[in-house]
């Protein structure tokens, strides 16, 4: 009998499932709103909805087991979301035990970047690596490390905060606490701030300040500059530690690439001896947002295998 897997991708915006085979080829989907103002609850009663559909269009074939990626800190041991800045009701909430006690079945709780680089890793822009760094680029900074094949957790499952490296010992202040994070410095967030400081006009997002860089706006030009540049002090260290073959970006300021990547490089090249003698590829990523979706489901299948490598199933 066929098998497949249920992934589920929880975002600020939008949640989203989907069944997958073992090959990673999506066979169904559903997508709707996140429900954050209704609070935890009413989210993990969608999510359980979802799922349970799934399996009803996929009656007659072996479900696997069930992937959930969250957006947030995460402590993989207790399935508890430590914290979620965009959603602090979320905050110290059991959402693994929430899931698995409505639906009677064991769930996989996984960081959403790290879904995301797990996703890339197996059907997107890492499928020929078994090392891999991800950074996406959205309202933060969110990392994942795929190392062997598999995700890096460290000891809580808090490994791969990437966005909060610090790349400017007195920068922006960022709200873990610290000052100078990636994220204040390269995020589509940071993008449009920075186009405020240099004038560009008020309500600002990161596309307007695109669009500007397209017209050939010298200070918008110059806004992606500083983003490319904060960017290639992250991945030079990134280079330092690891010396994967693959480090790869996605999120929406990526159309941007032209404008912040020959900053990024340079700064690359200039601060890491490591890049100099064995360059590495440093590339936009493949899946955009369903990146997650991927990774999520990709979760069962590792975890029944046991294997090493997602690329083997
Ligand atoms: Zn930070």
């Amino acid at each position: 009998m066929p098998s497949y897997s249920i992934g589920v991708d929880l975002g600020g915006t939008n949640l989203r499932a989907a069944a997958v085979s073992p090959k990673g080829v999506m066979l169904q989907t559903i997508s709707g709103r996140t429900a954050i103002q209704d609070g935890p609850g009413a989210v993990v009663g969608d999510m359980v909805a979802s799922i349970e559909e799934l399996r009803t269009r996929m009656k007659g074939q072996t479900l696997v087991g069930i992937g959930v990626g969250v957006p947030g800190f995460i402590r993989l041991e207790t399935g508890v979301i430590a914290g979620w800045g965009n959603a602090p009701a979320f905050n110290g909430y059991p959402i693994r035990d929430e899931i698995e006690e409505k639906l009677g079945n064991k769930v996989i709780l996984e960081n959403d970047a790290n879904a995301a680089a797990l996703g890339e890793k197996w059907v997107g822009a890492g499928k020929d690596v078994n090392d891999l760094v991800l950074l996406t680029l959205g309202t933060g900074i969110g990392g994942g490390i795929i190392a062997g094949g598999r995700i890096l957790h460290g000891s809580l499952g808090m490994a791969g905060e990437i966005g909060h490296l610090t790349i400017s010992p007195n920068g922006n202040p960022c709200g873990c606490g610290n000052n100078g994070c990636l994220e204040k410095h390269a995020s589509a967030t940071a993008i449009a701030a920075m186009g405020r400081l240099v004038n560009l006009g008020e309500g600002l997002t990161a596309l307007d300040v695109y669009q500007l860089a397209v017209e050939g706006n010298d200070r918008a030009r110059a806004v992606f500059r500083t983003m490319g540049e904060a960017l290639g002090i992250a991945l030079a260290g990134l280079v330092n530690i690891f010396n994967f073959p693959l480090y790869l970006l996605s999120g929406g300021p990526l159309p941007a690439w032209d404008f912040f990547a020959p900053a990024m490089l340079r700064e690359v090249e200039r601060r890491s001896y490591t890049y100099r003698t064995a360059p590495a590829r440093i590339e936009p990523a493949k899946l955009g947002g369903e990146a997650g979706l991927y990774g999520a489901a990709c979760l069962p299948f590792q975890s029944a295998t046991g294997s090493s490598s997602a690329g083997t199933l």
